[in-house]
């Protein structure tokens, strides 16, 4: 049974555990990898035998981390036989990926911090506030708990963790505690511009053929409410793109007037699609279309995948998407 804790009473259970590995969820995004290196740093700060592991390893965006070169992939053979797992950004056990969910459940004690509202809660206990914006936010909360004092090195991976998740302090999900942890990451010296050029103003070639490629082909509902784009495979060749260049080709089609909810469909294969899904509230894609469908997610950022070809899985997931906007409407006209 998991047992839902305070962030002191998991700092707690933390500081007596050692041989740690520290996981993220599959597809890591800037959250996940920054917060679970943020949490490597501070348990190698205490002097404890820790490795952090990341589902096919650090994405090449986040290498430019500190301590990035030690993450190693879920499937990788482990420097020690870890005794506690903790788990971070991971919304749900499968999420850790099938490796990182063996790990996991390998260990003789396990742990989660997270922020997504659909968590149900797994590890032996975990922390959950579905409010915060990041887990790095989160993670700012359980290094002081750890009684670590939050260097450079982990501020800069907790800065990004931060930054990524709340859109750059853009997204509903910024709150006053977001610019506070962000604060605490400012003074503990980060370089904002130099992180954030090199992650955020800078994109590969291939990346940015890539965008031209998905966004040129985008269909919109006659409302204009609903907008979707397919990123195929042969994209992905044509652009000479990798398929970590997808992050935030969702937001384009968000973006656009009058857009209330933004779908990318990720082909994975001949019989398996990834959707991006995106909103804005008062709709909620995770409950609506991402949930009946076996994924989850935020409310206004979710995903899923769908064990069908591209345009069948699309076909459901837009007939999910019409039936929200429906409802919004009805709701409207009480
Ligand atoms: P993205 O569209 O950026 O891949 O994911 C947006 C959000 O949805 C993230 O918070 C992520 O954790 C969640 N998410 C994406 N794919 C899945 C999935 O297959 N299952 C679940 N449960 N959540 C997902
Ligand atoms: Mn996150």
């Amino acid at each position: 049974m998991a047992n839902r804790v305070t962030i002191d009473a998991l700092a707690n259970w933390l500081k007596d555990k050692d041989d740690v590995v520290v996981l993220g969820h599959e597809s890591p995004d800037g959250d996940a990898a920054g917060t679970a290196l943020a949490v490597w740093h501070a348990l190698k700060a205490m002097g404890k035998r820790a490795v952090a592991c990341l589902p096919g390893g650090i994405p090449r965006l986040y290498a430019g981390l500190p301590g990035a070169d030690e993450v190693l992939d879920t499937e990788a053979a482990l420097p020690f036989s870890p005794k506690t797992a903790f788990s971070v950004d991971v919304s749900e056990q499968p999420r850790l990926g099938p490796a990182g969910e063996r790990l996991f459940l390998s260990c003789e004690h396990r742990a989660a911090l997270d922020h997504h509202h659909t968590n149900p809660g797994f590890g032996q206990v975990y922390f959950l506030d579905g409010d915060a914006a990041a887990a790095g936010e989160l993670a700012v909360d359980l290094i002081d708990g750890l009684g670590v004092t939050l260097s450079r090195d982990m501020a800069t991976c907790l800065f990004v963790a931060i930054s990524t998740d709340c859109g750059h302090f853009n997204y509903s999900n910024t709150r006053e505690k977001t610019f506070l942890a962000a604060a605490r990451c400012a003074r503990a010296g980060v370089d904002v511009a130099g992180v954030t050029e090199t992650l955020y103003r800078t994109r590969s070639a291939g990346r940015t053929r890539l965008l031209g490629l998905v966004l040129s082909e985008l269909e919109l509902s006659p409302d204009g409410a609903l907008a979707w784009a397919r990123l195929t495979e042969d994209m992905l060749r044509r652009a000479g793109a990798m398929r970590e260049d997808k992050e935030g080709v969702v937001n384009y089609l968000q973006e656009i007037e009058g857009v209330r909810i933004a779908v990318l469909a990720e082909e994975r294969g001949p019989g398996s699609t990834k959707f991006s899904l995106r909103t804005k509230a008062p709709l909620n894609v995770a409950r609506d279309v991402a949930l009946p469908l076996g994924g989850g997610g935020h409310d206004c950022a979710a995903g899923v995948t769908v064990e069908l070809p591209l345009e069948e899985a699309l076909g459901k997931v837009l007939a999910l998407a019409r039936e929200a906007l429906k409802k919004e409407t009805r709701i409207f006209d009480l």
